[in-house]
């Protein structure tokens, strides 16, 4: 595996595998691998010739008060991760060459950003669709993979590629989780042992929706409550708990095949997001 630093270099390896016609996967990450970054890194694999992994902690998608300064890094634990899985280019741009002095232009998904992180991360999705802009006209890739763990994120990035007719296949990977149903996050490594417990109530709300919804029950507003009431009972702060369509993100009076149950909290100082579609298993 090979180590890239500069988008220059980064653009002429792709232009190099592009004459020889081909494939390029691309798996955007900011690094700190877990489990779940491998196997989008194994769905890249399947699906394209030549896969690179992008390692960028985007300060653009931090806001003021988040934690860019002290979030988890491992650069070595990364490159023999990455290589193991192998991938063939580990592309690692320092924040200087991927922000130059005079850059002045972001690029903005309106409307699907508006509610759920959207709303309580201002910025946040412009500082993502931006970089996810210049990753793809870095190294051009014929598919990215994305995981469901962020479907917001999903759901705009599948929107620009439309709106701005890029060529890029966007695949969406399934959340992988802990053993116990916890999410795998970079973030988990913030958690104490007792917050690492709490967690679980995201995964216990899930589970408790689906229960529900087999159950037929088919009334948003009734589910959210009791979804919200059983996050009350751990020592969490609730920033959302609501039930959208996937595509749409809108909130849904009625559950139906569409619903995604999507929630996000605070244990202790650590933001953790959660999600599921509540008719799939
Ligand atoms: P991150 O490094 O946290 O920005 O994540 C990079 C990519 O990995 C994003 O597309 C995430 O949605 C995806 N990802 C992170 N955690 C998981 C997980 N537990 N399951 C599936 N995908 C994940």
């Amino acid at each position: 595996m090979e180590i890239i630093r500069t988008p220059a270099e980064m653009t002429a390896w792709a232009n190099r595998v592009l004459a020889a016609r081909q494939t390029i996967g691309l798996v955007p990450t900011m690094g700190f691998f877990h489990e779940g970054h491998l196997c989008l890194m194994r769905k890249a694999k399947e699906k394209a010739e030549r896969t690179v992994v992008s390692l960028f902690v985007n300060p653009l998608q931090f806001g003021i008060n988040e934690d860019l300064g002290r979030y988890p890094r491992d650069f070595s634990r990364d490159c023999q991760r990455a290589q193991a899985e192998g991938m063939d280019i580990l592309f690692a741009p320092e924040v200087q060459a991927m922000y130059l002095p005079k850059s002045s232009t972001k690029v903005e998904v309106a409307g699907l950003t508006d509610g759920l992180c959207g709303e309580s991360r201002p910025g946040h999705f412009v500082g993502v669709t931006t970089v996810v802009a210049k990753l793809f006209n870095i190294i051009k890739p014929h598919y990215a993979v994305f995981g469901r763990k962020d479907f917001q994120q999903l759901a705009v990035i599948e929107r620009m590629v439309a709106d701005l007719n890029w060529d890029v296949e966007i695949i969406g990977h399934p959340i992988v989780r802990e053993a116990d149903g916890l999410a795998m996050s970079s973030r988990n490594t913030y958690l104490s042992a007792r917050e690492r417990q709490t967690a679980l109530c995201l995964f216990q709300a899930i589970a408790h929706a689906r229960k529900r919804v087999q159950a037929g029950l088919v009334a948003a507003n009734i589910l959210q409550r009791e979804i919200e009431e059983l996050l009350r009972q751990e020592a969490v702060t609730i920033e959302y708990v609501s039930l959208v369509d996937q595509a749409t993100l809108q909130p849904q009076d009625v559950l139906q095949k569409s619903t995604v149950l999507a929630m996000a909290i605070k244990v202790g100082a650590t933001r953790l997001i959660d999600n599921a579609n509540l008719f799939e298993t």
